[in-house]
């Protein structure tokens, strides 16, 4: 089994941040978040670096914030459930959808083997590539483009995060997913969506709702217009 945290680089992580973001983690345990590797990836993903200079003071913070060209990153509280409903063991290979800043995208290269992830925004992903280069994780892979078309090149996926919301499942991610692999998106309109978590059976999907949310829309082929 891959050894979850020994990816990133030792020191990579500004020391002044330590109290901020140990103080974020116990704040995540008082909120019901039970998995000990989302923690404790959390406690060692430097979040500060993936926000711009002028909101890096709340970095910390459990809120959404701007990273630019009109997206955020989501709250670490967000971040955290989606992470624990996945129950990744180290072992998966996982399709991320929406790499924004890269921070989530981070936090599943410690839990999981491999992380592919697609961003249809370049300068995104530009600066994802550059944060992730320079924390040294290496099991993850990036590609500009869209979405809804999944990444069928390494499918199948024991895991797929869709991190916007779309009206309905684009049919690629139930090709993509493998047999008992999980789903998780958000359904609904523009404004207002239901996270479900769905798995895979046969040639169908299982779905189980989990929560309200709002997320930025999934823009794209199979998904919304722009
Ligand atoms: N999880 C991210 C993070 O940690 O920063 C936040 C993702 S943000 C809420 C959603 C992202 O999905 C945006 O960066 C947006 O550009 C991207 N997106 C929207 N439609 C997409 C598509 N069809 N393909 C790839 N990315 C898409």
């Amino acid at each position: 089994m891959p050894e979850r945290s020994g990816k990133l680089v030792a020191g990579a992580v500004e020391p002044e941040f330590r109290g901020p973001r140990r103080r974020l983690v116990e704040q995540l345990q008082e909120q019901g978040i039970r998995d000990l590797a989302v923690l404790k990836a959390i406690d060692e993903t430097p979040r500060h670096l993936f926000v711009p200079k002028a909101v890096r003071h709340r970095a910390y913070e459990d809120s959404a914030l701007p990273i630019g060209n009109g997206q955020t990153i989501s709250q670490p509280s967000i971040h955290a459930r989606y992470l624990e409903l996945l129950h990744l063991t180290g072992t998966e290979k996982v399709l991320e959808v929406g790499t924004g800043s890269g921070y989530q995208t981070v936090l599943l290269s410690h839990l999981a083997a491999q992380v592919f992830s697609i961003e249809r925004v370049a300068p995104l992903l530009e600066s994802a590539r550059a944060i992730i280069q320079q924390l040294g994780a290496r099991n993850i892979s990036l590609l500009l483009g869209d979405g809804t078309l999944g990444w069928r090149q390494y499918a199948p996926y024991d895991a797929i995060l869709v991190s916007a919301a779309a009206p309905d499942v684009p049919q690629a991610y139930v090709e993509q997913l493998a047999e008992g692999g999980r789903l998780l998106i958000p359904l609904g309109d523009r404004e207002e969506q239901i996270l479900y978590l769905m798995v895979k059976r046969g040639d169908r999907l299982e779905r189980r709702e989990i929560a309200p949310v709002r997320f930025v829309p999934l823009v794209g082929k199979h998904s919304w217009e722009e």
